[in-house]
């Protein structure tokens, strides 16, 4: 039987405590590789897995803007001190069909996706493989912006991208297996870099968003010449937004630019029926996070 790893505990005992977690739990280790911030030789940093939310927002903040604006966005500042940037990374997502302990899905060994055909307002709108839910980690949306690393016992070192795949696995919320997740690598900073972190709720606290953003921008000379935008809430993985990035690289930051980079947030999109509003509210978001960027 699979064992799972406690970290933070604040996602796995909700899914103790409901029954949907029923195995045996391992708590990780506190060694010193999985609880250092320290520099790379290469000029960048690793944060240990078991470094909490809020400490990641604290020793970036500096650096790394946009990655430290979505630690110290996301949850409650309860969650933030407990909370570990692994943990953040291999949580499971919020989908109540999953949460529910009575209920069959995908992601707990079902045949299909109980959501697609019942309620999944709060799912996808980009409708990337069988499960329809989002994928919940805001750190994943940043550290992807980042272009992070992060380092495994089990496989070494893999592109973030590479932990969440491209989304058409309706069976996991990550790659990881039972691999340990020791730690994040971030490149080395950009001199000049701005950074913001945005989101929209359904209500004012307490609650993963509907549709976050995450923006890193550099302007030189009055224009943009480097831009990464990333995308949480919308989709089974956290997304990079590559046209809203071309239409921001090369041009100055006006309002109109980044109100027409905004508009193609959604561009791609292929929402369920009950997603359809998210569209304008991604566009939205994206909008307003390249503004706070700037501003
Ligand atoms: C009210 C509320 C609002 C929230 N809002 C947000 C939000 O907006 N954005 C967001 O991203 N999150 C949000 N969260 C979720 C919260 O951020 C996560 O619960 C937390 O980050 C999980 O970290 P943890 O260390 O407690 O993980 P744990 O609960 O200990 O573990 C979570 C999962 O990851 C696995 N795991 C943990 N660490 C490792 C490791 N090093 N290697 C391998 N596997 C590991 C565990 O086995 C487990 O399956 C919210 C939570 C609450 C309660």
């Amino acid at each position: 039987m699979t064992v799972e790893l406690r970290a933070g505990g604040t996602d796995l005992t909700e899914r103790r405590r409901s029954g949907v977690s029923t195995g045996p739990v391992r708590d990780i280790e506190p060694r010193a590789a999985l609880t250092a911030i320290e520099a790379t030789p290469g000029g960048g940093v690793r944060i240990g897995a078991l470094v909490t939310i809020d400490n990641v927002a604290m020793a970036v903040r500096d650096d790394y803007p946009a990655l430290a604006a979505a630690a110290a966005g996301l949850a409650t500042p309860q969650i933030r001190r407990i909370g570990t940037i692994g943990g953040n990374l291999l949580q499971r997502n919020r989908c109540w069909y999953f949460r529910h302990p009575g209920t069959s899905c995908l992601k707990k060994g079902g045949d299909d996706c109980p959501a697609r055909a019942g309620n999944h307002r709060y799912g996808v709108l980009f409708d990337r493989g069988p499960c329809v839910a989002v994928h919940p980690s805001t750190l994943g949306a940043a550290l992807l912006a980042y272009d992070a690393m992060v380092l495994t016992d089990g496989r070494g070192a893999i592109p973030i991208g590479d932990v969440f795949g491209d989304g058409s696995d309706g069976h996991r919320d990550h790659q990881l297996g039972e691999d340990l997740l020791t730690a994040v690598e971030l490149p080395p900073p950009v001199r000049g870099e701005r950074g913001a972190y945005f989101r929209a709720t359904s209500r004012a606290y307490a609650e993963w968003p509907l549709a976050e953003a995450v923006a890193r921008i550099v302007v030189e000379d009055g224009q943009i010449v480097a831009a990464a935008v990333a995308a949480g809430g919308v989709a089974p993985v956290p997304l990079r937004l590559p046209a809203v990035e071309a239409a921001l690289v090369g041009r100055a930051p006006t309002p109109d630019v980044l109100a027409e980079a905004g508009s193609l947030a959604a561009a791609d999109a292929n929402p369920l029926p009950m997603t359809v509003y998210k569209g304008r509210l991604l566009v939205g978001t994206v909008t307003e996070v390249l503004e706070r960027a700037l501003s």
